[in-house]
């Protein structure tokens, strides 16, 4: 069930006066769940933690999650950020995956040259290559649903041997699709897709193809269908939306297309307060903001502040969705981590204790 919390910020809900200042009122509608999932919270941690317990340079093959400031700000604590394993000189240092996973070979050839590998794949990720690996062994064809290029997609797809993977986008791929084994199928997802365009596509799939098997569990995740269903529930009562996010993140681009479809008449995806065109919102009295799920909380405040320098701004948060999953880090890092939380918990005693631990 929806509810609604009002936070901080001044000034009264949306109407059209102007304040002392002259700066006409607006009211911004937060979305909540917004910002970090626990699996690209958990990747940042495993760079970190790495940083401290082995020092400077931990190797990071790709980046580790998808936003710029969250790049910049581990390189300057020493994170060597590259995109194929030959870039990383021999050394004992360790060197991490990135939250989108990685084809098989990627590791084959880290073994290969003995690298000290941390694998910062997000386990909601893993379960779908242990889908595509069961269903492969049953002698399946395996359809994947997803984005072209995208490193989750080029992970996945290298779960299994070349060639054996076929790749739906659109629906149009769906209608169009040659199966090698039409009565022998089975379809799993990217994570980060639209939960709408996905249903569309699997219903082609299933209309075709009657016998094809789905996946136990839904592939896309919790932190994307939750922050779409936060963004239907706000996009409607809004002159415009901002989700914050990267160009290259996939969920990012998902909730700025979900805004749209739900009804809001301008919806842009932007990663700083630097990039706000005031353009796009002269004149707009109710403001709604998303953030992706690799978009860090301190940018969302940063827009928000760069609003307020704008207008009379009111903040008032809507949230559709209660989080508490989190995943624990690799083993390595595990008393690292429990001396950073010990030393926390100390430093803070009344703050609230962690969400559980769901999964490695
Ligand atoms: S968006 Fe979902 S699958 Fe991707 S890292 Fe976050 S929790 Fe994991």
């Amino acid at each position: 069930m929806m509810s609604t919390e009002i936070t901080a910020k001044a000034g009264p809900l949306a109407g059209t006066r102007h304040d002392a200042d002259g700066r006409p009122a607006l009211s911004v509608l937060l979305c909540a769940p917004r910002g970090f999932c626990a699996g690209v919270d958990r990747a940042i941690q495993i760079v970190e933690l790495a940083l401290e317990r082995y020092g400077a340079p931990v190797y990071v093959r790709h980046e580790i999650v998808h936003n710029k400031y969250v790049v910049e700000s581990l390189k300057r604590k020493g994170a060597v950020f590259v995109e194929e394993l030959h870039e990383i000189p021999p050394t004992e240092q360790p060197v991490i995956f990135s939250a989108h996973g990685v084809p098989k070979s990627v590791p084959e050839a880290a073994d290969r040259r003995n690298l000290f590998v941390l694998d910062a794949t997000c386990p909601l990720v893993s379960k779908v290559h242990k889908e595509a690996e069961i269903q492969y062994r049953r002698g399946r064809e395996v359809v994947l649903i997803g984005h072209t290029g995208h490193p989750e997609v080029v992970g996945t797809m290298g779960q299994l041997p070349p060639g054996t993977v076929s790749l739906v986008e659109t629906v149009e791929d769906a209608r169009r699709l040659v199966a090698r084994d039409p009565d022998n199928l089975a379809w799993i997802t990217q994570t980060t897709l639209s939960v709408d365009d996905t249903r569309d596509i699997v219903a082609v799939l299933q209309e075709r193809f009657p016998t094809i098997a789905a996946p136990h569990k839904d592939d896309i995740c919790y932190a994307t269908t939750n922050r779409q269903e936060a963004v239907k529930a706000v996009a409607p009562a809004v002159d415009a939306m901002i989700v914050v996010g990267a160009p290259n993140s996939s969920n990012s681009q998902r909730l700025r297309e979900v805004a749209e479809r739900a009804g809001c008449p301008r919806a842009v995806l932007i990663q700083r307060a630097s990039d706000i065109d005031w353009r796009d919102f002269a004149g707009i009295s109710r403001l709604g903001i998303a953030a992706g799920a690799s978009a860090p909380e301190v940018l969302v405040e940063e827009i928000i502040d760069a609003f307020a320098n704008h207008f009379d701004v009111a903040v008032e948060e809507v949230r559709t969705a209660e989080e508490t999953i989190s995943f624990a880090v690799p083993r390595e890092l595990r008393a690292v981590a429990a001396a950073k939380s010990a030393a926390s918990s100390a430093a803070a005693p009344n703050a609230p204790a962690p969400a559980q631990n769901a999964a490695e």
